[in-house]
């Protein structure tokens, strides 16, 4: 009898996919799964999330409350540990590491930006002290860190608040300070939950902006959870997330018109997972009824799907 094929030649087979998924991307979850045990009760909180990010890219994350982004977000913080699946950030496998490993990838690898500006920054310190802390820990010298904090304050366009305590500074200034902590000991990858999500739209717009400059200026990959729809056109990329799932993402691209105008196109593609799975938006099944099943054809340039009708015929 020929030997069975191992599990990974199954998948291979199974989803037409090897394992060189996301081999170059920044960020890479495969078909990661979340599930939360409370008194018994099971939540899927992931339910196969498929993900790619490229280095240097600056994504947002939107869904409803619950789809499962925050849980995300805490995964590629190394924060909590997903229960199956592939998570890879920077080349660090985030469901096989040790603990001290762990630590040196939250500490090294990764900077966060929390909603509540309280959680990002301690009262006690100035703006500057705040974004030395980390060097500090990280055994940085004391001139260095004094520069490198002024100038990431002066990126964050803050840098007449350095001795400034939380208290005293807005909402706004508060995450922007907090940016600069995220980013003080030059991180790969920044990532941000809801942070401006305590803030009027125009102090929002202030806070991308610096993450925006951060991105651009540091290379630093971004991922950024909104409830914002403005804020997703400052992005590159708009990756909606349902059910735990990765479901659309809106790509922007600018093209150039004869008159030499050129124009910011979005565009909204529904995303095809590792096993040819798609989900169609509730309004396009809902204006053609259809429901349970529908028809599909292979024409040239595109696959055609329509209503189910075959009850109409046998009546
Ligand atoms: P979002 O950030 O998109 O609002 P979350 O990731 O916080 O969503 O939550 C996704 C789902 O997982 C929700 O149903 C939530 O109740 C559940 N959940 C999140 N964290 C926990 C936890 N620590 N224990 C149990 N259930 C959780
Ligand atoms: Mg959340």
């Amino acid at each position: 009898m020929a030997d069975a094929p191992d599990l990974a030649e199954l998948e291979r087979r199974a989803t037409g996919r090897g394992p060189e998924y996301g081999a170059d991307a920044h960020i890479v979850c495969d078909n990661l799964v979340r599930i939360y045990q409370t008194q018994g009760v099971e939540v899927i909180a992931l339910q196969g999330l498929d993900l790619l990010v490229a280095s240097g890219e600056m994504i947002a994350l939107v869904g409803a409350s619950g789809s499962g982004k925050s849980t995300l977000l805490n995964i590629l913080a190394g924060l909590d540990v997903p229960t199956a699946g592939v998570a890879r950030v920077a080349g660090a496998d985030l469901l096989d590491m040790s603990g001290r490993d762990r630590l040196r990838f939250r500490r090294e690898l990764v900077g966060f930006v929390w909603q509540q500006t309280s959680r990002n920054l301690l009262p006690y310190l100035t703006a500057a002290e705040n974004v030395e802390m980390p060097m500090r820990f990280a055994g940085r010298r004391r001139a260095s860190r004094r520069a490198r904090a002024e100038s990431l304050l002066d990126l964050m366009g803050i840098g007449h608040r350095a001795s400034a305590r939380p208290a005293e500074m807005s909402g706004g200034e508060q995450q922007r300070v907090a940016i600069a902590v995220a980013v003080a000991n030059e991180p790969k990858v920044v990532l941000a939950d809801e942070p401006t999500g305590e803030l009027d739209t125009s102090t929002g717009a202030e806070v991308f902006g610096a993450l925006r400059r951060a991105n651009r200026e540091l290379g630093v990959t971004t991922v950024i959870v909104t409830h914002d729809p403005d804020v997703a056109g400052n992005v590159d990329r708009t990756v909606g997330i349902r059910d735990g799932r990765t479901s659309s993402e809106i790509l922007r691209r600018a093209t150039r018109h004869a008159s030499g105008h050129v124009e910011i196109v979005a565009e909204e593609y529904a995303v095809l997972d590792r096993a040819g799975r798609l989900q169609l938006p509730r309004e396009f099944t809902t204006s053609l009824s259809m429901k349970d099943r529908v028809r599909l054809a292979l024409e040239t340039d595109h696959i055609g799907v329509w209503p189910d009708r075959s009850d109409d015929d046998h009546r």
